[in-house]
């Protein structure tokens, strides 16, 4: 099938536009396995000093980050990974903390993929029981993803992290999306990711750049995440082409996240006066829009016949906007999906 003319797939499918183009033609690039690529070198600053963190490394994805991080903080003795049910370590990492990390999993439930710390607080083991697995990480995501593109507020967030603290937790922020938290709360980014030990942003999602994302930690973690890039083969060589394209997209495509936003809100309020449909436009908060019908994925492949792509995840549809969806491209998704349930 012919690229859809429009693509709610994801946000992944954004497509590098000239300018960005022409700035990853144009990097300064050097051996990255040895420290001298200057740009990324440059992006790695630059995303340490915008999470407020020492320092960064560049990753070729942002499962790669999840991987390397879980790895770092979990020991391979039973220690226990705390994470909403839905979270993508979980859910779309392959197994890769129980696998690569020798992770215990718990899942936690909560509307939104947003745990409470009442629900972390319950799920605490005693530490003095050697029966039981150690409490060791707990995960947030923001925003989330299968969740729906939720912000976690910051008081949201105090509240685990002060759970995490009493019980010696190590804490991880899953920022692939962090900055649509920002564009849609105003907060800053640094203000999300204070308080982890790690957190990292993707450059291949609503930025727009077409690989990379960003670890970022204390230099004794980071140096730590070094082994494991090489470990995991994500080292890389002349890397500054592709960072290069993330620098650009720190530039140019952040501000713009706030459309994406207005996008989805229209598209779910669009969706929501369809018969046949139903959503709540007033849970969209940034670039994500479920929604429920009889048959998910019946309308999905009708919907692709009249090219309009999104995707079917536990029975419900996603529609995700991003830097090539503009208005008139939700207007003619609304439709294709009012036509398809007439
Ligand atoms: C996409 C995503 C990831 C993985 O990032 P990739 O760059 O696709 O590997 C991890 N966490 C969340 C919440 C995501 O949406």
């Amino acid at each position: 099938m012919s690229d859809p003319a429009v693509n709610l797939y994801s946000d992944t499918q954004t497509l590098p536009g000239a300018e960005m183009r022409q700035a990853m033609a144009n990097a300064e690039v050097g051996d990255e396995q040895r420290g001298l690529d200057p740009t990324v070198n440059a992006l790695q600053e630059r995303v340490a000093e915008l999470l407020g963190h020492e320092a960064g490394l560049f990753l070729p994805s942002g499962s790669m980050c999840n991987q390397i991080a879980v790895r770092i903080h979990i020991r391979p003795l039973g220690d226990e990974l705390y994470a909403h049910r839905s979270s993508h370590p979980i859910t779309a990492e392959a197994g890769g903390a129980a696998a690569i990390a020798g992770a215990m999993i718990c899942g936690l439930e909560g509307d939104g993929g947003i745990f409470s710390a009442a629900a972390l607080e319950a799920a605490m083991r005693d530490p003095d029981d050697r029966h039981q697995p150690r409490s060791r990480l707990v995960s947030v995501e923001q925003t989330t993803n299968f969740g729906g593109g939720r912000v976690w507020t910051r008081v949201q967030i105090d509240e685990v992290l002060a759970v995490a603290e009493r019980h010696s937790l190590r804490t991880h922020l899953d920022g692939a999306r962090l900055l649509n938290a920002t564009a849609a709360s105003g907060e800053r980014a640094a203000a999300f990711a204070a308080g982890f030990d790690t957190a990292w942003i993707d450059f291949s999602k609503g930025l727009g750049a077409p690989i990379g994302a960003c670890l970022v930690g204390s230099r004794e973690l980071i140096d730590e995440a070094w082994r494991y890039k090489q470990m995991f083969g994500g080292a890389m060589r002349q890397a500054g082409i592709v960072a290069a394209g993330a620098l650009w997209a720190l530039d140019h495509n952040v501000e713009r996240l706030a459309e994406d936003h207005a996008n989805a809100r229209a598209l779910a309020e669009g969706l929501a006066a369809i018969d046949g449909v139903t959503v709540d436009p007033a849970t969209v908060e940034t670039n994500i829009v479920f929604f429920d019908v009889a048959a998910a994925a019946d309308l999905i492949s009708a919907l692709a016949d009249d090219g309009v792509e999104m995707s079917e995840i536990d029975g419900r549809v996603r529609a995700v906007t991003h830097l090539d969806v503009d208005r008139a491209a939700v207007e003619r998704a609304l439709e294709a999906v009012a036509s398809n349930l007439r």
